[in-house]
């Protein structure tokens, strides 16, 4: 526990003196707290991510990325930037395949966590670091890449009553945090084609990863480069509460424990690729990660690495199973490519 007491009792006290709080609050406050205490990632934390499964899917994302810049014109300077880089696997993974073909650049980090700052300067010694995307430099291209950032932004959601739209929020009963209506007329805040809807009809939106996809997409248009964004999500609007907890790799109850348990919701890629669109940024398309992986090669890159190091093929071909199935990894979790109007477009986006 923290020397500042634990979440769940600033929260208590909070409510009880001030009333209810949003579910938005209490999700961006928990989360901060939760990458700000602990290294969650990996079998022993509470999550695992593509990244740790495999140096595959790093170094494949490098070489998307020296290709692009290669097709651009190979201009400097050119700067990485990494939104959430968890332990910064995929910066060191890309990064050592980028230097292969003759790309290196600088390398910005985005990290909310001074705690996960250590631990991504061990793989990336040269990092430059930044709470946001506003301290990154203005001049030069920008390639992007965001795995599961979007999904820990805190999510705002409108329920509606018997009274009209409200917004979610979290109070207290018998001690408990509860989810409760809020006293104010949300109305206005939903989009006319969605206002009528049954009751308990719940709308969930992401205004931070909707400022996010405002900031890098009208980045790319000025400065050049492309971003990519992976993430578990889906590609169509729909309604319904996504907010999920995880702790020890075990879904829990979002509001058991604030600031113990890792919150995240769907991205809505739908909405994200409207707001790129509208900054004038290209959209080169969203697949699904296994079919985005196995066209940029991951089938080929497993068996070159299982002829240097036969003793770990078994395992190679777990971790790309694992990447690619749409049992597992493969469907569930889309990948959004986005460039400046005048970059070429990716490979693995043909469907696009
Ligand atoms: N990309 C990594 C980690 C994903 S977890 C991987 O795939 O393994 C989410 C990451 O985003 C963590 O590094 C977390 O500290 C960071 N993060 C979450 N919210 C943030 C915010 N508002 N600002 C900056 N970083 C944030």
């Amino acid at each position: 526990m923290s020397q500042q007491g634990s979440l769940a009792d600033i929260f208590r006290r909070l409510i009880g003196s001030t009333g209810p709080i949003s579910l938005m609050h209490f999700m961006g406050e928990s989360n901060a707290r939760y990458y700000s205490d602990r290294d969650p990632f990996g079998d022993e934390g509470d999550f695992v991510t593509a990244p740790e499964i495999s140096q595959m899917f790093g170094e494949l994302i490098g070489l998307w990325l020296a290709d692009l810049w290669i097709q651009a014109g190979r201009t400097e300077p050119v700067h990485y930037v990494e939104l959430g880089p968890g332990r910064g696997y995929l910066a060191r993974d890309a990064g050592r395949a980028m230097r292969r073909y003759g790309l290196a650049p600088r390398q910005h980090l985005v990290e909310g966590s001074t705690r996960l700052r250590d631990v991504q300067l061990q793989q990336v010694p040269e990092a430059v670091f930044h709470n946001d995307l506003s301290s990154v430099p203005m001049q030069g291209p920008i390639l992007l890449v965001a795995n599961e950032f979007l999904d820990a932004l805190p999510v705002r959601q409108l329920v509606m009553t018997e009274l009209g739209w409200r917004e979610v929020m979290v109070g207290l009963e018998n001690d408990e945090f509860t989810l409760m209506a809020g006293q104010q007329a949300m109305d206005s805040a939903v989009p006319e084609a969605r206002r009528e809807a049954e009751l308990g009809t719940i709308i969930e939106t992401c205004p931070g990863a909707a400022a996010v996809m405002f900031e890098v997409a009208g980045r790319l248009v000025n400065q050049g480069g492309v971003a990519l964004f992976v993430d578990y999500g889906h590609s169509e609007p729909r309604a319904g509460s996504t907010l999920q907890a995880v702790r020890a790799h075990e879904k829990r109850d979002p509001l058991a424990s604030p600031g113990e348990a890792d919150l995240s919701a769907h991205v809505d890629f739908e909405q994200m690729k409207q707001i790129a669109l509208s900054r004038e940024a290209r959209w080169m398309g969203t697949v699904t990660q296994g079919e985005w992986l196995t066209s940029l090669g991951i089938h080929q890159r497993t068996e070159s690495l299982s002829e240097f190091a036969p003793q770990h093929a078994e395992a190679l071909a777990s971790a790309r199973d694992r990447l690619i199935d749409p049992d597992q990894m493969g469907t569930l979790f889309k990948v959004m490519g986005l460039s400046a109007p005048d970059w070429p477009q990716g490979a693995g986006f043909e469907i696009g």
